[in-house]
Protein backbone atom coordinates (compact mmCIF):
# COMPACT_ATOMS: atom_id res chain seq x y z
CA UNK A 1 0.00 0.00 0.00
CA UNK A 2 2.16 2.57 -1.35
CA UNK A 3 -0.62 5.54 -0.29
CA UNK A 4 -0.36 4.25 3.34
CA UNK A 5 2.99 4.19 3.37
CA UNK A 6 3.46 7.96 2.14
CA UNK A 7 1.52 9.57 5.01
CA UNK A 8 2.60 6.96 8.12
CA UNK A 9 1.82 9.85 10.62
CA UNK A 10 -1.36 10.36 9.47
CA UNK A 11 -4.07 8.49 11.98
CA UNK A 12 -7.28 7.44 11.85
CA UNK A 13 -8.85 8.91 15.13
CA UNK A 14 -11.53 6.06 15.23
CA UNK A 15 -8.84 4.07 15.28
CA UNK A 16 -6.91 5.08 18.09
CA UNK A 17 -6.70 2.60 20.93
CA UNK A 18 -8.40 3.23 24.45
CA UNK A 19 -4.52 2.96 25.74
CA UNK A 20 -3.62 5.02 23.27
CA UNK A 21 -0.61 4.05 20.56
CA UNK A 22 2.96 4.87 19.57
CA UNK A 23 4.15 5.67 16.25
CA UNK A 24 7.74 5.76 15.41
CA UNK A 25 9.79 6.35 11.99
CA UNK A 26 13.07 7.11 11.16
CA UNK A 27 12.60 10.13 8.16
CA UNK A 28 13.87 10.38 4.64
CA UNK A 29 16.96 12.83 4.36
CA UNK A 30 15.13 15.25 2.33
CA UNK A 31 12.58 15.79 5.28
CA UNK A 32 14.96 17.05 7.02
CA UNK A 33 16.57 18.82 4.35
CA UNK A 34 13.98 20.80 3.72
CA UNK A 35 13.27 21.95 7.14
CA UNK A 36 17.01 23.33 7.89
CA UNK A 37 17.96 26.90 7.72
CA UNK A 38 20.95 27.42 6.16
CA UNK A 39 23.25 27.28 8.49
CA UNK A 40 22.53 23.83 9.42
CA UNK A 41 22.92 20.36 7.71
CA UNK A 42 22.66 17.21 8.24
CA UNK A 43 25.28 15.27 9.85
CA UNK A 44 24.76 11.75 9.82
CA UNK A 45 21.75 8.88 10.17
CA UNK A 46 18.21 9.15 9.96
CA UNK A 47 15.82 11.89 11.81
CA UNK A 48 13.89 9.98 13.77
CA UNK A 49 10.10 10.97 14.67
CA UNK A 50 8.18 9.01 17.64
CA UNK A 51 4.99 10.06 18.94
CA UNK A 52 2.51 8.96 21.45
CA UNK A 53 -1.39 9.15 20.51
CA UNK A 54 -4.32 9.42 22.73
CA UNK A 55 -7.48 10.00 22.76
CA UNK A 56 -8.83 12.79 25.58
CA UNK A 57 -12.78 12.76 25.06
CA UNK A 58 -13.33 14.50 22.10
CA UNK A 59 -9.64 16.12 21.82
CA UNK A 60 -6.36 13.94 21.00
CA UNK A 61 -2.77 14.68 22.59
CA UNK A 62 0.45 13.99 21.15
CA UNK A 63 3.15 13.68 22.59
CA UNK A 64 6.39 13.52 20.48
CA UNK A 65 10.20 13.33 20.35
CA UNK A 66 12.42 14.62 17.19
CA UNK A 67 15.94 13.33 17.16
CA UNK A 68 18.37 14.12 14.50
CA UNK A 69 22.31 14.58 14.65
CA UNK A 70 22.75 17.71 12.77
CA UNK A 71 25.34 20.28 12.30
CA UNK A 72 25.76 23.85 12.06
CA UNK A 73 28.25 26.51 10.95
CA UNK A 74 28.60 29.28 13.35
CA UNK A 75 26.83 32.44 12.02
CA UNK A 76 30.03 34.72 13.20
CA UNK A 77 33.17 32.48 12.83
CA UNK A 78 32.32 29.87 10.37
CA UNK A 79 33.42 26.85 12.40
CA UNK A 80 31.22 23.72 12.24
CA UNK A 81 29.67 22.43 14.94
CA UNK A 82 27.63 19.41 16.17
CA UNK A 83 23.77 20.33 16.75
CA UNK A 84 22.18 16.69 18.16
CA UNK A 85 18.71 17.60 18.24
CA UNK A 86 16.69 16.46 20.66
CA UNK A 87 13.47 18.10 20.80
CA UNK A 88 10.02 16.99 22.57
CA UNK A 89 6.79 18.48 21.79
CA UNK A 90 2.88 17.83 23.18
CA UNK A 91 -0.12 19.15 21.13
CA UNK A 92 -3.20 18.71 21.49
CA UNK A 93 -6.19 18.21 18.77
CA UNK A 94 -9.56 19.62 19.38
CA UNK A 95 -12.94 19.67 17.86
CA UNK A 96 -14.35 22.89 17.12
CA UNK A 97 -14.25 24.58 20.56
CA UNK A 98 -14.33 21.90 22.91
CA UNK A 99 -11.23 21.36 24.89
CA UNK A 100 -12.25 18.24 26.98
CA UNK A 101 -9.83 17.20 29.63
CA UNK A 102 -6.64 15.61 29.28
CA UNK A 103 -5.70 12.36 30.18
CA UNK A 104 -3.57 11.90 33.37
CA UNK A 105 -0.07 11.25 33.03
CA UNK A 106 -0.46 14.02 30.14
CA UNK A 107 1.65 17.32 31.05
CA UNK A 108 -0.55 20.10 31.57
CA UNK A 109 2.84 22.80 31.31
CA UNK A 110 0.18 25.34 29.09
CA UNK A 111 3.78 26.85 27.94
CA UNK A 112 4.14 23.74 26.67
CA UNK A 113 0.79 22.62 24.72
CA UNK A 114 0.23 23.69 21.22
CA UNK A 115 -3.29 23.26 19.74
CA UNK A 116 -4.80 22.16 16.31
CA UNK A 117 -8.58 21.72 15.81
CA UNK A 118 -9.49 18.66 14.20
CA UNK A 119 -10.71 18.85 10.74
CA UNK A 120 -12.14 15.80 9.18
CA UNK A 121 -11.52 11.75 10.46
CA UNK A 122 -7.92 11.74 10.72
CA UNK A 123 -5.36 13.25 12.40
CA UNK A 124 -1.74 13.91 10.98
CA UNK A 125 1.39 13.96 13.11
CA UNK A 126 4.06 15.11 10.26
CA UNK A 127 3.78 18.41 9.97
CA UNK A 128 3.39 19.00 13.55
CA UNK A 129 6.88 17.17 13.39
CA UNK A 130 8.04 19.41 10.89
CA UNK A 131 7.16 22.36 12.26
CA UNK A 132 8.81 21.26 15.51
CA UNK A 133 11.87 20.90 13.90
CA UNK A 134 11.32 24.07 12.34
CA UNK A 135 11.02 25.92 16.08
CA UNK A 136 13.94 23.81 18.06
CA UNK A 137 16.48 25.56 15.76
CA UNK A 138 18.40 28.85 16.41
CA UNK A 139 18.24 31.78 13.08
CA UNK A 140 21.92 32.49 14.07
CA UNK A 141 23.60 29.57 15.86
CA UNK A 142 26.62 30.32 17.41
CA UNK A 143 29.56 27.86 18.17
CA UNK A 144 29.51 29.97 21.73
CA UNK A 145 27.71 32.82 23.16
CA UNK A 146 31.37 34.35 23.18
CA UNK A 147 32.26 33.65 19.89
CA UNK A 148 34.65 36.76 18.56
CA UNK A 149 33.79 35.77 14.93
CA UNK A 150 36.97 36.65 12.56
CA UNK A 151 38.68 39.48 11.75
CA UNK A 152 36.91 41.27 8.32
CA UNK A 153 40.24 42.52 7.52
CA UNK A 154 42.86 39.60 7.27
CA UNK A 155 39.76 36.49 7.88
CA UNK A 156 41.63 35.63 11.21
CA UNK A 157 39.66 33.53 13.49
CA UNK A 158 39.79 35.61 16.14
CA UNK A 159 38.65 33.06 18.66
CA UNK A 160 41.93 31.40 18.29
CA UNK A 161 43.59 34.47 19.30
CA UNK A 162 43.80 38.55 18.05
CA UNK A 163 45.33 39.33 14.22
CA UNK A 164 47.29 42.73 14.28
CA UNK A 165 44.30 44.29 12.06
CA UNK A 166 43.17 46.55 14.73
CA UNK A 167 46.47 48.66 14.41
CA UNK A 168 45.84 50.14 11.27
CA UNK A 169 42.08 50.78 12.12
CA UNK A 170 41.75 54.51 11.81
CA UNK A 171 38.72 56.03 12.95
CA UNK A 172 38.03 57.77 9.76
CA UNK A 173 37.78 61.62 11.62
CA UNK A 174 41.18 60.94 12.45
CA UNK A 175 42.60 60.19 9.41
CA UNK A 176 40.85 63.22 7.93
CA UNK A 177 42.96 65.49 10.46
CA UNK A 178 46.33 63.99 9.87
CA UNK A 179 45.89 64.51 6.18
CA UNK A 180 44.86 68.16 7.29
CA UNK A 181 48.40 68.47 9.32
CA UNK A 182 50.33 67.12 6.69
ZN1 LIG B 1 31.85 30.98 16.27
ZN1 LIG C 1 42.90 40.78 11.21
Amino acid sequence: MAGKEAKPFVVSIEEIPDGGMELARDMPEEWISGLLGPQFFRKEGLPRVEVRILRAGPSVVAQGRVRASLGFICARCAEEMPFPLDHSFSHVFVRGHETGGLPDGVDEDPEALEFTFIEGATIDIEPLAAEEVVLALPQFPLCSESCKGVCQHCGRNLNEGSCECHVDVVDPRWEKLRQIKL
